[in-house]
């Protein structure tokens, strides 16, 4: 038997592994990356894109916090748009498409150039725990093939293989993605450990080959003229972009499918667990939005080395012969060839309310876990949460206190926050609307909610704090030149930063009157221009949070009869009763008591007797 020591392991190199342990090992600690598919590093799933409506803002928050997300896409994406550009500031999202082998293969190679981090190929087979007066502590993990790696903390991040079983019709495959096999033995570790374990499922759709699509009756989407980058790093993207392309769905094609739902592994019994309700399979939506005769279906290229088109809108798990119909009866699809074919997976995932903020487990200290074993879906939320769990982890082996971002700081501090308190009963992924302060997290001020910490937790390199600090000093001398300037209006003389204001000025008409500003970088630009039109919405923001957090302090007597709020869900009432919080911020702390439940107790608290 082999014994390796290290102070962080890693299972499963994902999009949360690879986060987790490049955070551990930019914090100086000894991390192993253990993966069972060194060609695997990093690899989408499925759609190969990245970002998204409040994903984008994640994979934003996870580069302020250095991570790899950000400066892997902007390096490999073929088409980037920022969604929501009609709106206001705060529903700005950016999405790109990835080439996805280039993207994986970036990812990997950051990883085996990240000092104090050994990527190896193992397969993990049992978590190694010792008996303490204290109960369960995590001490390793037993890899295939006769291998300890023994450590203080491990990260468990294996995404979709935990006991997977994929579908596609009746026929099914023990395997987390197509092609790879399953998990077995983890899944049996955590029950042993007593960790509650439950099933999810999700699903993928079919990959064409792009010689075989008929693009000439298609609706072409191209990226924007402009691309923005991910990465605070970045200032531009330099590319070719490649476009996408729109086909629909139509009467005949739902009619095969209601056809043929008994054949569908999610309506014959095959498959009993709960699939993401924002990403429904096409079966899914015929049934669920039976009015619509039609459905819209992006082409979206995998890369520029292949020929290789995901569908995006068309996942399922209907048989073979019924997806080949499908394309059959679909306008510039009719001859459309088949390369991989659509499937849904079924897998294991741990209930996150066994976890604390930090993603450590309440039971078994030293482990913690990360990404879609925690009932999420998505990359950026993988990658998220894998960065929290990686940093968390090697500064609890440093002996140093945990940090996690709050609610009014981040995506990621919302993400972590429900999943820890709320659990979720489908797999959860991120919204604009879970986070109440979302005019605070924007994706263009992440590094501005973040990377001050990063800084001062060791995640960031002098490259990105000096231009860090330079965009500050950009921001401060911009807000100083404009309140120094006059602007002559037919109302008399104004300051320039009132002049901003105004819904007609922008950034160019304050450069024609003040040249000066000419000097300031583009990204303080931004910042300056939303500082200035958005601050009456933004400081109501803020004081929103400060009167929440003074709100929290207020305290619960001890008398007070939860019966009385009718209005709130029996099972929290019960909660409260029997657990009797001292103050506000403890009820909210308690899992399974939500926001609206913290709203109602502070209303019946606060109603005159
Ligand atoms: P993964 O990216 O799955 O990575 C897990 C890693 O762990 C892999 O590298 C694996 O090889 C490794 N591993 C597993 N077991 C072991 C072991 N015992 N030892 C060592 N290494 C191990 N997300 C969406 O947002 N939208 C979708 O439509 C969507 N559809 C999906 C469809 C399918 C078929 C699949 C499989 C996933 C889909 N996802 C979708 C989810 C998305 O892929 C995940 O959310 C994301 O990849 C999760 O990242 P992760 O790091 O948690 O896990």
């Amino acid at each position: 038997m082999i014994e390796y020591e290290y102070d962080v392991v890693v299972i499963g190199a994902g999009h949360a592994g690879t986060e987790a342990a490049a955070a551990a090992a930019r914090l100086g600690a000894k991390t192993a990356l253990l993966t069972t598919n060194l060609d695997t590093v990093g690899q989408m799933s499925c759609n190969p894109a990245i970002g998204g409506v409040a994903k984008g803002q994640i994979v934003r928050e996870v580069d302020a916090l250095g991570g790899l997300m950000g400066r892997a896409i902007d390096a490999t994406g073929i088409q980037f748009r920022l969604l929501n550009r009609r709106k206001g500031p705060a529903m700005h999202s950016p999405r790109a498409q990835a080439d996805k082998k280039a993207y994986q293969q970036f990812i990997k190679h950051e990883i085996e150039l990240q000092p104090d981090l050994d990527l190896r190929q193992e397969t993990v087979e049992d978590l190694l725990t010792e008996t303490t007066p204290d109960g369960e502590k995590l001490v390793g993990v037993q890899v295939r093939g006769d291998a300890v790696y023994r450590a203080p903390t491990v990260v468990l991040t294996t995404g979709t293989f935990l006991s997977a079983v994929m579908h596609t019709g009746d026929a099914k495959t023990a395997g987390g993605r197509a092609g790879e096999g399953t998990t077995t033995g983890i899944s049996g570790a955590l029950q042993r450990l007593g960790f509650a374990i439950d099933r999810f499922k999700t699903g993928t759709p079919a990959r064409l080959n792009r010689r075989t699509i008929d693009y000439r009756s298609l609706e072409e989407q191209p990226g924007d003229d402009q691309p923005q980058p991910f990465s605070f790093l970045n200032d531009t993207i330099d590319i070719q972009q490649v476009p996408c392309h729109i086909a629909m769905t139509n009467p005949a094609v739902h009619d095969l499918i209601r056809a043929n739902l008994h054949r569908a592994p999610m309506y014959s019994g095959q498959i009993n667990s709960r699939g993401p309700r924002y990403c429904p399979s096409i079966e899914d939506k015929v049934v669920r939005f039976a009015d619509k005769d039609s459905h819209q279906l992006f082409l979206e290229p995998e890369g520029h080395h292949t020929e290789e088109i995901y569908v995006n809108g068309i996942s399922t798990s209907l048989p073979r012969d019924v997806q080949d119909a499908m394309f059959r009866q679909i306008e510039g699809l009719q001859n459309a060839q088949i390369m991989r074919y659509g499937y849904a997976v079924e897998y294991d995932y741990c209930p996150p309310t066994q976890l604390w903020p930090h993603l450590e487990s309440k039971t078994v200290p030293g482990l913690f876990l990360a990404g879609q074993i925690n009932g999420t879906t998505g990359y950026e939320e993988a990658a998220g949460q894998g960065l929290i769990a990686g940093l968390n982890a090697a500064r609890i082996v440093a002996g140093k206190s945990t940090w996690v971002p709050t609610r009014d700081q981040a995506y990621i501090g919302v993400l972590v926050d429900d999943l820890v308190t709320s659990g979720t009963d489908e797999p959860y992924r991120m919204f604009t609307s879970r986070a109440e302060f979302r005019l605070l997290l924007r994706q263009d001020n992440a590094d501005r909610r973040l990377t001050a910490d990063a800084d001062q937790l060791g995640l960031i390199e002098a490259t990105r704090r000096d231009a860090f600090q330079q965009k500050l000093k950009d921001i401060a001398k911009a807000m100083e030149l404009l309140s120094a300037s006059k602007v002559s209006t037919a109302k008399g003389d104004v300051k320039g930063d009132v002049y901003l204001r105004r819904p007609e000025v922008d950034w160019e008409v304050m450069c024609s009157i003040v040249p000066e500003l000419g000097a300031i970088g583009a990204q303080a630009a931004q910042q300056v221009v939303f500082d200035i039109k958005y601050e009456g919405y933004v400081s109501r923001q803020r004081d929103e949070v400060a009167r929440q957090q003074r709100m929290l302090k207020k305290k619960i007597p001890q008398t007070f009869d939860y019966a009385t709020i009718t209005a709130m869900r029996g099972e929290a009432r019960e909660k409260l009763s029997s657990i009797r919080p001292v103050t506000l911020d403890q009820a909210q702390r308690i899992s399974g008591i939500t926001p609206a439940d913290i709203a109602l107790l502070l209303a019946y608290l606060e109603a005159p007797s």
